[in-house]
Formats: C-alpha cells, structure tokens, sequence
C-alpha cells in the first residue's frame, strides 16, 4: 500500500547546493524587451546547454514566486529535459518551490506511461526549507491524488484501509466506526446518508499527538465518496466531478501527514464522517425523519443535501468524545457558495473572531483565501420543520451556503470555537490555473498547516 503514499510528480525536485543541468533556469524580476510580461521567457541554447529567463512579473505578492514555479513546472512537463537545474534568483525561495511541487504535480495513474523520463530538477536552495516544503507539499499533493481516484476505488470501507496503513506510517492512533456501532450510537444522520450504498457509512477517527500536550485542534472532513444525491437524484450534467464531493476529508489527510511530518507542537485529530449517497431500496427518503447523535431530528427534504448530516454526527461525536480545543470542518457543501466565490476564496463559517482572523491571515498568506459568511439566526428560520426539529434543507435557493452552514452551527456548543470551511468551489476546477492542472486542488492544507503552526 505503500505507493498510495509516495505520489509520484511528473518529474523529481532535488535540493542542490550547485547549479547543473542541461537546462538552467534564471529567475528574474526584471522587465526587458523580451521579459514584458509574468511568466514571459527568454531560451537561449548553445553547446548543448540551455539557459531560460524567467520572468516573475512586478506584482508585489507571494504568489506571483508560486505562479512563476508553477510556470517553470508546466515548461519542464512540456519539454521533458534529462536533467535541469533553477537559479531562484531574487524569488521567495519557499514559494517559488510550493509552486513548482505543485505544478508538476498531475494524476496520471491511469494513463498509459510517458516515452520521456523527464527530470530532475535541482533547486538551489538551503536543505532544512526544501525539505519543510517538500512535506507540505507532498502532503497537499497526497490530498489531491486521493480526491482524484473515482468512487470505484474510494468508498468508505476501502477509505477506512486507507485510514489504517496511514496511521501505521504516520504513527497516528486510528479508530474506524462502522455502520452497525454508529447506529449503535445514536449517529443516525450519517447512518441515513449511506444506507442505499453496497459500502454503509464509516466514522474515521485519527489522531496525532502532537509534541506539547493539550487539548487537541479538531479536524472533521466530509467524505462523501460518490454524490449521487441519492433519491432526490442530480440530473446529468450535475453528476459528474461528484467524486471530489470527499475533497473536505482528503484536505484533512494531507494535513495529519504534514503534522506528523513536522512534529507539530499542537495535537491534531481528525473526524472523517465517510459515506457514499447512493438510490437503492435501502435508500433514506425525503420525509424521513432521523434521529441525529446529538439527539436532534431532521427531517429530510432533499437526501442530497447529505454532507451536513455526515457532518453534524460527525460534529457532536468530536465535542462528546474529543475534548476539541477548537473544531474546524472542511466541506464541500453547497453549490450555493460556489455560486457566490467561484474557485477564488472558500466560504467561512466561524464562531470565534481571533479563530477566524488567524485563519483568513493564513489564507491571504498560501492564497489559499476564504471570507466569512455571517451567522445572523435568520438563516435558520427557513429549516423549520413542522414535525422534527429542524429540516435538512429549505428547498429555496436563497442564502444556500449561510442556510447550511447555520445547520451545522446548531449542533455546536455554546462557547466552542469552531469554524466552517465551504471549499465547495476551491476544492476543485476543472480549468486549472498557474499551478493547478485541473482537477483537485487540496485546498486547505496548506492554509491550516500555516495556522497550527502559529497556535
Ligand atoms: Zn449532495
């Protein structure tokens, strides 16, 4: 099982002290006649060797040295060189080199073997860095091949193998709760989502120590392995990409690994709330009425507004059995919020102000971005049931991402930091962008991974 840990890049990023190879690659912030504009560059070839400016552009941000990595990636994808190596020049060294692991970064195990063996390129830079961004990094990229494989291969029992070998290889401690024990429970909601599946639901509890005892910081994924949206069906056209509805729970991943990987000094645990929404004689239906962990019940308008029932069992598993110093949930949970932020910033729930202002800092810091969504009471009206205690949609367009993220804030504690992350929109695009191909993204590693290293 070892391989699905290890993702192979398209071509190696080596730490070098010298600059060699058969293509060099020049780094600058300097505008010419030739270097207008960013990412424009300059091939110049004699002997045999190769030497490429590239230019970075004069934008004053951290991410035109990603964008400039990003575009070094796709040139050595492209071009397929034996060996190369890159002068940062005056570039962010860090995050030139998060754009480079990034960029050529693709999911290609299903495709047939390229003729070329492209590669390495080595990077001068100091070891100790190359290797903190390497983790982080191969740890975002772990996030993003796993959010890629399709429902044949993720379900939530394969999920929970998964969850296994990778508590073994990051000494984290794992507790897998099958369907029979969560009923068992009292955890009907997520229960409910995945009884029309052949793969009933799984909780997946992961835990990392961390090195400074405490309290830990709460992590809890969505994994909806196949969205189908159940008996309430999608149409055609909406079905497709469904298999990224478990992005929230993959970002989750990536961020225990790179925990462990660092020694953070914070405990991290993580909640994955697994379950595959499928119809089926077996389905839940619309007017069922659940009795979630919490005690609460849902009356189900739509069963494919399932990511907030999985989450909520999920939620009130974390305060009744984790002690959470804090809980932060990774979602991909309404088209709505997509709707409002495109594949730019991720909608943010939150009921802790310093929380959220060291979350939205590491954000503009990664450009992994979010913005807050409110959490006026109104938003809850339109979840009135008539026969249970709340509903699991309002059946109206308005206000979709602040309607469910209200949902889940009612199943939150009093006095408990907590904040939403409705990736929705950043969790995947199907057009890729400067360091993105297109697909899965692992929005939230980075972002969190910079947060908890500031607690
Ligand atoms: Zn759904």
């Amino acid at each position: 099982m070892e391989e699905i840990f290890d993702i192979a890049n398209a071509f190696d990023i080596l730490q070098s002290e010298k600059l060699e190879g058969d293509v060099i690659f020049h780094v600058t912030d300097e505008k010419t006649a030739l270097l207008k504009n960013a990412g424009d560059m300059v091939v110049r070839t004699a002997d045999g060797q190769t030497a490429i400016d590239v230019y970075a552009g004069d934008e004053k941000t951290r991410d035109r040295w990603r964008k400039t990595g990003g575009k070094i990636a796709a040139w050595m994808k492209a071009h397929c060189p034996k060996s190369a190596g890159l002068d940062c020049g005056p570039a962010d060294r860090r995050e030139l080199l998060v754009g480079l692991l990034l960029g050529a970064y693709e999911f290609s195990k299903y495709k047939e073997a390229p003729k070329e063996v492209c590669g390495p390129l080595s990077v001068c830079m100091d070891k100790a860095e190359f290797d903190e961004v390497k983790i982080i990094c191969d740890a975002q990229n772990m996030a993003r091949e796993w959010a890629h494989e399709p429902a044949s291969v993720i379900n939530p029992w394969t999920l929970s193998d998964r969850a296994e070998a990778f508590a073994q290889v990051y000494g984290l401690n794992c507790t897998i709760l099958d369907d029979e024990q969560l009923r068992e429970m009292g955890a009907g909601a997520i229960v409910a989502v995945g009884q029309g599946s052949k793969t009933p639901s799984r909780m997946i509890i992961l835990e990392y120590p961390g090195t400074k005892p405490g309290k830990p910081v709460v992590l809890v994924g969505k994994a909806i392995t196949f969205d189908s949206g159940g008996l309430s069906l999608k149409t055609v056209a909406g079905m497709p990409t469904m298999k990224y509805d478990k992005c929230g729970a993959m970002a989750v991943f990536g961020i225990l690994r790179a925990a462990a990987c660092l020694k953070l000094e914070t405990p991290v645990t993580g909640v994955i709330c697994a379950a595959e929404n499928m119809p089926d004689g077996g389905s839940y239906r619309p007017d069922d009425i659940l009795t979630s962990l919490s005690g609460k019940t849902i009356e189900i308008r739509s069963t494919d507004a399932e990511g907030r029932l999985v989450l909520c069992d999920g939620l009130t598993y974390a305060q009744q059995h984790l002690d959470p110093r804090c809980i932060i949930d990774y979602a991909t949970l309404t088209g709505a919020c997509r709707v409002a932020f495109g594949t730019t910033r991720a909608g943010c729930m939150c009921t802790d102000d310093a929380v959220f202002s060291g979350l939205f800092a590491s954000g503009e810091k990664t450009q992994e971005r979010i913005w807050r969504l409110p959490t006026d009471e109104d938003y809850l009206e339109p979840l009135k049931s008539p026969d249970a205690d709340l509903k699991n949609s309002s059946g109206a367009r308005e206000a979709g991402a602040c309607v469910a993220g209200m949902f889940l804030k009612s199943f939150i504690h009093d006095g408990m930091p907590w904040a939403h992350l409705d990736i929705a929109g950043t969790a995947y695009h199907m057009e890729g962008s400067a360091y993105y191909v297109p697909g899965a993204t692992g929005f939230g590693v980075r972002l969190t991974v910079d947060w908890l290293r500031g607690l």
